[in-house]
């Protein structure tokens, strides 16, 4: 971070955002400004460069064209490469999170090649579509408490050897590949199938990148009423037979 100030960059919000990720951008920005920091956010459309000097990125959900689409002008820009070689980090979901890997079935039911910031392949799942409630216990090393979400997908996806489950489902099914696991991350490069935003519903996530980004291992509590009481929803929702 340069003179105190985060910046916050969200990836072209005209191709994926079809899932409220704005919810994500907000949610950042707000639990950055109640610790008293200074945000800049910057909304990069897919005509735009993304800049370089971002400390965390946001990259959200999309259909299956617009996410082609996504991912054919980030291999373009490659400037999310050099961002995440000067440390900063990623935070990706569902479709963004394909586009991270190395390839993902795209539209046209072609193998379109992803950005590889992470060690994940995506095929297209055979069975029906992954769409429900998720709750999930996130990889302890990164010690948060019990996730919800929402996914909507179709993609299945595989970790190759350097990418960590970012959690393992008790409902839902994540990477859709039968063995509990959801999301990736490698270092500061993360990734998810919940939807819902997932930042709005696990705030604690927003306050890790935060961590990350300021290079603290914690930050001053903030009031979480009402997050707890969403929270304390989405769970009995999530246990809801079908
Ligand atoms: N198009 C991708 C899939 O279905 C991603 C969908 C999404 O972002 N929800 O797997």
């Amino acid at each position: 971070m340069s003179d105190n100030q985060l910046r916050l960059v969200w990836i072209y919000p005209d191709l994926l955002s079809t899932y409220g990720d704005q919810g994500n951008a907000l949610v950042v920005e707000r639990r950055a400004r109640q610790r008293g920091l200074d945000v800049a956010r910057l909304d990069v459309r897919s005509d735009q460069p993304i800049p370089t000097s971002g400390d965390i990125y946001l990259i959200g959900g999309g259909e299956d064209r617009p996410q082609r689409l996504a991912a054919e002008r980030l291999r373009r820009d490659g400037h999310l490469h050099r961002a995440v070689e000067n440390g900063a980090i990623v935070f990706s979901v569902c479709a963004g999170y394909q586009i991270l890997g190395h390839e993902f079935i795209n539209d046209l039911g072609q193998r379109e090649p992803g950005l590889g910031l992470l060690d994940v392949v995506s095929v297209r799942g055979e069975g029906e579509r992954c769409v429900g409630d998720v709750l999930a216990d996130i990889d302890p090393q990164l010690g948060l408490p019990q996730l919800t979400g929402f996914e909507n997908h179709q993609g299945v996806t595989h970790l190759g050897a350097t990418a960590r489950p970012f959690a393992r489902t008790k409902i839902g099914k994540g990477n859709g590949t039968g063995d509990g696991t959801e999301g990736a991350y490698n270092g500061t490069v993360f990734g998810t199938y919940m939807h819902g935003p997932v930042l709005a519903r696990n705030p604690q996530i927003a306050d890790l990148l935060l961590k990350l980004a300021l290079d603290v291992n914690a930050l001053p509590p903030v009031d979480d009423r009402w997050y707890e009481a969403l929270r304390t929803e989405r769970i009995a929702a999530a246990q809801q037979p079908a």
